[in-house]
């Protein structure tokens, strides 16, 4: 599990400001930043601050945490002025996660297929 910050971990390096990110909203317990590598006009990061290696494991942890997150992602697709958009937790290698830390893609502004790749 965890909830402690990871040394090597890319996103607990963005929450302590060791690593630059474009920073669209924070809270006390989330932050939200611009996908490096966008795939839609708006591609925005929402993780907790505290560690947690994916989307399940964060929510059998702290469900709470877990809804900050979602309820953040809903806050930046508004600030967007998003009519519809999709959240994406990539949960494994297999489903292409790269990043373990937890995180929910906020992607919209584009057309959308399904099923995804
Ligand atoms: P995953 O593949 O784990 O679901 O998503 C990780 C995301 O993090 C990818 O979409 C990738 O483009 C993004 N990413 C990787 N490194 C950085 C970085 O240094 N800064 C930002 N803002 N995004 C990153």
């Amino acid at each position: 599990m965890s909830g402690e910050p990871q040394d090597d971990c890319l996103f607990c390096k963005i929450v302590a400001g060791h690593v630059p990110a474009t920073i669209v909203r924070e809270t006390d317990t989330t932050v939200a930043f611009r996908d490096i590598n966008p795939q839609a006009p708006t591609h925005v990061l929402v993780i907790p601050k505290t560690h947690y290696k994916d989307a399940a494991t964060l929510a059998t942890a702290e469900p709470a945490l877990a809804a900050d997150v979602l309820r953040e992602a809903k806050a930046v697709a508004d600030e967007d002025k998003l009519e519809s958009y999709r959240i994406v937790f990539n949960t494994g290698a297999g489903a292409g996660q790269t990043v373990f830390h937890a995180h929910a893609h906020v992607l919209g502004g584009r057309g959308m297929q399904w099923p995804p790749g």
